[in-house]
């Protein structure tokens, strides 16, 4: 499996994807919003875009699509749920089903609602996974619940699915948050050396070669998946100093994620 990353470039810190069978050169784009960036990479390198996934509704990731189709004739899959808001789908997304991808690549559509109630993610079954989630996960961080979604879902997708998926894993995210979600870890959990190494390695990194990260180190750095740290528990008593005594996690995920939501 391939995996080229496409920076857009634009205000708001899209990554589109390119997954590719190397036997074939068939390839699958994620989000394409930018299809100019995304066809010109695949014409670079002799692929051919045969099919396309919005990972959900927003217009920052289905806004390629008609152009994407018109050059290619790939055919567009999403959220089965998501059939009344993406015009033109083809294939509705349920857990567990397969994509295939030419030959050889695999990626298994997961249910991930949260972000927005019809988000899927796609996790390749390859010897090293790769997880590529949109909106709901980011590097260092957690997709936001304004637009369509509902925290309490965020966190069930947190703790049964992403959670428990092999720390190697590799994490695609739809944007390019890393640098701002480390600086909302370090002032919630101000010793955490692991995410100033992070930060310092990547704040002037270029998006073009953004740095992956595995769910083994978004376990260090992410705030959210952290929800047993003492120093985040204690920090956020200093926030809100009504929380009930027995502090359960999904409480301690809720209130970051409103802390987050106006840092
Ligand atoms: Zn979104
Ligand atoms: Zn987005």
């Amino acid at each position: 499996m391939i995996v080229e990353q496409v920076w857009t470039g634009n205000a708001y810190r899209n990554f589109n994807y390119l997954i590719v069978c190397p036997e074939t050169g068939e390839a699958l784009a994620i989000d394409p919003l930018d299809h100019e960036k995304c066809l010109a990479a695949a014409k670079q390198n002799g692929w051919q875009i045969t099919q396309i996934v919005n990972t959900h509704e927003h217009g920052d990731h289905t806004g390629g699509n008609q152009a994407m189709v018109a050059a290619t004739g790939a055919k567009l899959l999403a959220h089965r749920n998501a059939k009344d808001s993406i015009p033109g789908m083809d294939r509705g997304l349920a857990a567990g089903d397969v994509i295939r991808v030419g030959r050889t690549v695999e990626l298994e559509a997961l249910d991930t609602p949260g972000h927005t109630m019809s988000h899927v993610c796609l996790l390749s079954h390859t010897e090293t996974p790769g997880l590529f989630c949109g909106d709901t996960l980011f590097n260092a961080g957690a997709g936001n619940c304004h637009n369509g979604g509902h925290p309490h879902e965020l966190y069930q997708t947190f703790v049964d699915q992403l959670a428990k998926l092999p720390d190697k894993t590799l994490i695609y995210p739809g944007h390019d948050y890393i640098a701002n979600n480390l600086n909302f870890t370090l002032d919630r959990e101000p010793g955490n050396t692991r995410a100033q190494e992070l930060l310092d390695r990547i704040f002037d990194q270029d998006a073009n070669n953004a740095m992956i990260t595995s769910l083994g180190l978004e376990k260090e750095v992410n705030t959210f998946f952290r929800l047993h740290n003492p120093v985040i528990v204690a920090r956020l008593r200093e926030t809100f100093p009504d929380l009930p005594d027995e502090l359960d996690e999904k409480t301690v995920f809720l209130k970051l994620r409103e802390l987050r939501n106006s840092w």
